[in-house]
């Protein structure tokens, strides 16, 4: 017989005894204050808690009972992961059955006969109190998806392990899925869950053979904190093929990366540079593991000093911008044409930092609107001074960031720029990267637009890098095609690299496109590139990129050639 009565209350108590006398006594105390339902025997019971254990507060236990008594109750609820939760107060009037039960779990006594009701209300008070803090704590503890720890309690026990158990050697691991982005877009989120719960499942079975701990935090990026191993290969070959059984039709692509133990670094430290190694395994299909290493920690603590140092730098005057000169080759002899700007870092410890040590650094962070910004100031400035002092036509070009084309004010701050020092926009040229265009691909085209519309001339820079495939082309409003390097260096030597550059300038033809040849270093590969009908080109056969005073003579020179 379960009864329960009508007043609806926050707390609901399950009161289990045989007596109809004792379950009134108690009904009396507690109605007041809490919902209350009741069983006559510990089977009752059971069969109320299996069915209510989320609704249930507290359980007020009687041990002697006919059927099932209390300590069978309190055993069957040991076994059970959701019953073992709830509180148990044991009923009794005899003081050796104490220990019994508190070794079955029981969590505080109330002696028959019934003690004064105040003592009996506040003791059930205060269980419940504890309780909900214990379950609200264990609800934060761990994600729902995995039953891996959430971040902030991860890295508490992880601390605590290193803090507590420091004769056991912890490596950190940082486990992502490629990709699982568009997992999720190609097939749903439900299905994206189960791929995470499954491997937070198979993460949970690894750590039951070893020693350690894990957690999931953002989307797909799961930390393991687990006793030193030698062959982590092996681990996630392991993990991999486990995820593929589960999902047979779905390639789901595991990387890893992995800091290993070392004195003094504390989980926060440990695993800041595991998830470095594993960022840098990021699209490497063959070879998805890396073990974190010297290298990459020089490379780290310079990125902090360059992200740092960068401020100081723009009002120190240690950005340079240096100038690399385009030459029509059509033309007998070669003429000038253009310029392009490229960035120069001073440094006053570090010494000359080329824009390849921290342009990707920057680009990662949105800093690099910082750099840009000071190069088109300066551009503008120096193309209006050598206007003025040469009365020569050179357009300069600069660079354009991927995130600064997503800056709304992008074409403002350019007119503006142009305006103030009284050019036109013939004047600057903007390169945009190859690799700008295949992610959001509309919005650039639309912002392309734009800027043409605006009168800007637009250059797709590093072209045939990255993955923009011909067929993009049509679609990209852009003017000029710089091919990248990496198709001339070889041009003089490879038949198929030479073939490769005539297919991209008949290409270009076709589409009314100017193509500009960067990296031009050897007479031979000028030859090739004016025969199969190239116009421009940039390279170190004409000249290095130089200081604007230097650049200066390669304008006189210019002048003076064009003159006789
Ligand atoms: P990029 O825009 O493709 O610039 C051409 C790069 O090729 C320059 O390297 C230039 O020095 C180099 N180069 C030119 N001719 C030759 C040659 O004959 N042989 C060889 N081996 N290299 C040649 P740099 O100046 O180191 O710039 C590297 C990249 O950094 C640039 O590639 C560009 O993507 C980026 N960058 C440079 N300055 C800026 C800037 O102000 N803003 C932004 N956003 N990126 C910049
Ligand atoms: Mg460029
Ligand atoms: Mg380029």
């Amino acid at each position: 017989m379960i009864k329960t009565n009508e007043i609806k209350k926050r707390h609901r108590i399950l009161i289990v005894d045989d007596q109809e006398l004792n379950r009134d006594i108690l009904e009396t105390i507690l109605e007041d204050e809490y919902e209350l339902c009741f069983a006559e025997n510990g089977k009752e019971a059971l069969e109320c808690m299996q069915q209510d254990v989320d609704n249930l507060s507290l359980v007020m236990l009687d041990l002697i009972m006919p059927v099932m008594n209390g300590f069978e109750v309190l055993e069957e609820m040991h076994k059970d992961e959701d019953l073992r939760k709830l509180p148990v107060i044991v009923l009794t009037s005899e003081k050796e059955a104490e220990l019994k039960a508190l070794e079955l779990g029981a969590v505080d006594f109330i002696t028959k006969p019934f003690d004064i009701h105040r003592v009996i209300l506040a003791r059930v008070a205060r269980i419940i109190e504890l309780s909900d803090g214990r379950q609200l704590i264990s609800k934060a503890e761990r994600d729902k998806l995995t039953m891996l720890y959430t971040r902030n309690f991860f890295y508490e026990y992880a601390t605590r392990l290193f803090t507590y158990h420091p004769e056991t050697h912890y490596d950190a691991i940082v486990l992502n899925i490629e990709q699982f982005h568009s997992i999720n877009a190609v097939n749903g989120r439900e299905f994206g869950d189960n791929i995470l719960s499954s491997l937070g499942g198979i993460i949970r079975t690894f750590l039951s053979e070893t020693t350690g701990i894990a957690g999931r935090f953002e989307a797909d990026s799961f930390c393991i904190y687990c006793a030193q191993r030698d062959n982590y290969k092996l681990v996630l070959t392991h993990f991999q093929n486990e995820i593929d059984a589960a999902f047979p039709n779905v390639n789901v692509h595991l990387r890893m990366g992995v800091m290993l133990w070392q004195e003094d670094l504390n989980p926060i430290t440990m695993f800041d540079h595991a998830s470095t190694a594993c960022s840098k395994v990021r699209g490497n299909y063959s070879n998805p593991l890396m073990i974190f290493n010297e290298e990459m920690r020089q490379k780290e603590i310079l990125d902090r000093r360059l992200l740092n140092d960068l401020k100081n730098a723009v009002e120190q005057n240690q950005l340079k911008v240096f100038y690399q000169p385009k030459y029509d080759i059509q033309c007998n002899p070669p003429k000038l044409v253009s310029a392009e700007a490229l960035i120069r870092w001073v440094h006053p410890e570090l010494g000359f930092i080329t824009p390849g040590a921290f342009i990707p650094l920057f680009e990662g962070n949105g800093l690099i609107s910082v750099v840009d910004n000071f190069v088109w100031q300066n551009t503008t400035e120096q193309i209006a001074k050598w206007k003025k002092k040469f009365d020569f036509e050179l357009p300069v070009s600069v660079n354009v960031s991927r995130s600064d084309i997503f800056d709304g004010a992008l074409i403002e701050k350019l007119n503006e720029l142009i305006e103030k020092n009284g050019l036109n926009h013939n004047d600057l040229k903007l390169e945009i990267t190859e690799s700008a265009y295949t992610q959001d691909a509309e919005d650039i085209v639309a912002l392309i637009k734009k800027l043409k519309e605006a009168g800007f001339v637009i250059e797709m820079d590093d072209f045939g890098s990255g993955y923009s495939s011909l067929n993009m082309l049509s679609a990209m409003p852009v003017d000029v095609l710089k091919m990248d390097m990496k198709f001339i260096r070889n041009i003089a030597v490879n038949e198929t690299d030479r073939r490769l550059v005539t297919l991209i300038l008949d290409i270009a033809k076709h589409l009314n496109l100017t193509v500009i040849a960067e990296g031009i270093e050897y007479r031979e590969q000028l030859d090739i590139l004016k025969k199969a009908g190239c116009r421009i080109v940039q390279g170190y056969y004409f000249s290095r990129p130089v200081p604007a005073e230097e650049f200066e003579e390669i304008i006189i020179n210019e002048i003076n050639t064009e003159r006789n």
